[in-house]
């Protein structure tokens, strides 16, 4: 596995419009994006600090998995997402370690990114994500 850096730190919202308005009001930083993605049932907003995005995702539908989520833990840090290099072969060396993967191959996230989610009960309760660029 080759992992470069922390590509984004992904943060649960109820209002996104409340929330870009802190992180550029108070923290200072510029939002430059904000894209909704369907299949994830979100509305996300993107924040780039150093080379590590803060990505804000607002649940479109409580059904979603934002809307579960903040229903049950309320607001707050969602998911931590690696970039690495080859994400099918990622995916299937750490599975291969016995990891539990939610996503067992690549799939679209926000920004053309793929994706894959590994599961949190095999991460010590942190939601992982690895992400590929495939435009670098
Ligand atoms: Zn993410």
């Amino acid at each position: 596995m080759n992992i470069s850096h922390i590509e984004h730190i992904g943060i649960a919202v109820k209002n996104l419009e409340e929330s870009i308005s802190y992180y550029e009001n108070i923290l200072g930083f510029k939002c430059y994006a904000i894209e909704e993605v369907p299949e994830q049932k979100v509305k996300t907003a993107f924040f780039m600090v150093g080379q590590t995005k803060i990505e804000l995702l607002e649940s479109t539908d409580p059904e979603g998995p934002i809307g579960k989520f903040i229903e049950k833990k309320g607001e707050g840090i969602h998911h931590l997402a690696f970039a690495t290099k080859n994400l099918e072969s990622a995916l299937t060396e750490v599975e291969a370690k016995g990891v539990q993967l939610i996503d067992k191959t690549p799939r679209k996230g926000a920004e053309g990114l793929h994706i894959g989610f590994l599961h949190p009960k095999s991460t010590q309760g942190v939601l992982t994500e690895l992400c590929e660029d495939k435009n670098k």
